[in-house]
């Protein structure tokens, strides 16, 4: 049987990073994906790369992914193709006091964010109908990335480093040992066995972890991207309205997305409807020309469905389970733009070395102490 120091279960962006960053620190992992690097949840994302959190932690994680998405190039050989934008958040009234206050701890933070009243809203953004708004902010350095290329970028720098590629097999048994890690049965009938365990599967995590004796309180939720032509109408910036619950972003020249930010029912993540339905693109049309009428003249193009995978609070479940089993997953729909940073930390837990302090509240036994971590505003917990 072969042995490995570090086997990683996904090959997502989570996945990736944390190989990538292990073989920076001289580790060989396997990477055992069961379809292609990207090709689940990572390659459905939206993949804006923004910053503005309201969990300190999580904002420094995202301020340093977007300047190495800036720089991707030079890390990884091949370019991530993030553009920034800038990016708008629009609140209603109850949400001043937060907005200001959480605006402030990001400027400090250096992640340049201006807080906007709705006269300065109503001066600098003349396109929107600002009704049932109080605040707004906006993300200089915000803006979006090519997720299938990032997740590649990474993944194959760490096989140029050393890490050892299993694409198209699944794990199919994690049978943790006694002295730590797990042996690995994978779906060709081969078994490898591992010093230590990352498991990174996004919504497939909970049985995997299960049988490391963890139930870890996942569950995933499917939400969908819908596609717009501008058609001749003038673009409007990127923005996200926690008002009316859903975010745009521009693709390309032609084209912009949109999707919700407010949570869904779960559902079984081995029976996914990936194709967007006409109710789904026409609520989020309905919203979009509420709050910028002449959007009623763009068209609906196409769209798809991927999925959450979702904690209780939103926020990422990321620790030891298992005397040498890790997780990184619980993403809830805002893990890409995380991803690149946050492997170097998720590559030092897995190593036994000193991580951020900051890292530590995102271990799953929070939700067995009943803590939950504070996400995002209201309904929108997604802005994490
Ligand atoms: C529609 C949509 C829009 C989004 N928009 C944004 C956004 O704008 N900004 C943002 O930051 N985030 C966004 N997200 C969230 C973000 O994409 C995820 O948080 C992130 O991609 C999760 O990455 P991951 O590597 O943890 O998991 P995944 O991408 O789920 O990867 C897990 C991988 O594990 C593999 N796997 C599972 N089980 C096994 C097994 N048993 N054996 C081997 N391999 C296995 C899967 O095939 C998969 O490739 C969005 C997500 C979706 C679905």
């Amino acid at each position: 049987m072969e042995t490995f120091d570090v086997g990683i279960i996904g090959a997502g962006i989570h996945g990736a990073s944390a190989a990538f960053h292990l073989t920076q620190a001289g580790a060989k992992p396997v990477i055992i994906e069961r379809t292609v690097p990207a090709g689940g949840p990572t390659g459905r994302s939206s993949a804006i790369c923004r910053a503005y959190y309201t969990n300190p932690f999580l904002a420094r994680i995202a301020r340093d992914s977007i300047e190495m998405f800036e720089g991707f190039e030079e890390l990884t050989g091949r370019d991530a193709g993030f553009r920034r934008t800038g990016l708008l958040y629009l609140h209603p009234p109850g949400d001043v006091a937060d907005v200001a206050r959480s605006v402030g701890k990001l400027n400090e933070l250096g992640i340049e964010t201006q807080l906007l009243d709705v006269d300065t809203l109503a001066e600098r953004f003349p396109a929107f109908d600002f009704e049932g708004i109080g605040v707004g902010a906006y993300e200089l350095g915000a803006g979006h990335s090519d997720p299938s290329a990032a997740t590649s970028g990474l993944f194959d720098r760490a096989v140029q480093l050393g890490a050892t590629p299993r694409i198209g097999l699944g794990v199919v048994a994690l049978e943790p040992r006694r002295s730590g890690g797990a042996i690995l049965g994978l779906s060709d009938g081969s078994r490898v066995a591992c010093d230590t365990v990352l498991i990174a599967a996004g919504p497939w995590t909970r049985p995997l972890a299960l049988q490391a004796g963890a139930d870890l309180p996942l569950h995933a939720e499917r939400h969908f991207v819908a596609v717009y032509r501008w058609a001749g109408v003038e673009p409007v910036p990127a923005h996200g309205d926690t008002a009316q619950g859903y975010y745009l972003r521009p693709e390309g020249d032609e084209l912009f997305l949109s999707g919700k930010l407010l949570p869904e029912p779960p559902v079984d993540p081995d029976h996914l409807d990936e194709s967007i339905h006409d109710d789904e693109a026409a609520w989020v049309a309905e919203r979009l020309v509420d709050r910028v009428p002449h959007l009623a003249a763009a068209q609906v193009a196409r769209g798809w469905a991927s999925l959450y995978d979702v904690s209780p609070d939103w926020q990422p479940v990321i620790g030891e389970v298992a005397p040498g089993v890790f997780v990184d997953a619980g993403t809830s729909g805002h893990g890409y733009k995380l991803a690149p940073a946050l492997g170097r930390e998720v590559a030092r837990m897995v190593l036994g070395e000193d991580t951020d302090r900051g890292l530590v509240d995102f271990h799953p036994s929070r939700f067995d102490d009943g803590r939950t971590l504070d996400a995002g505003y209201r309904e929108a917990h997604i802005l994490g």
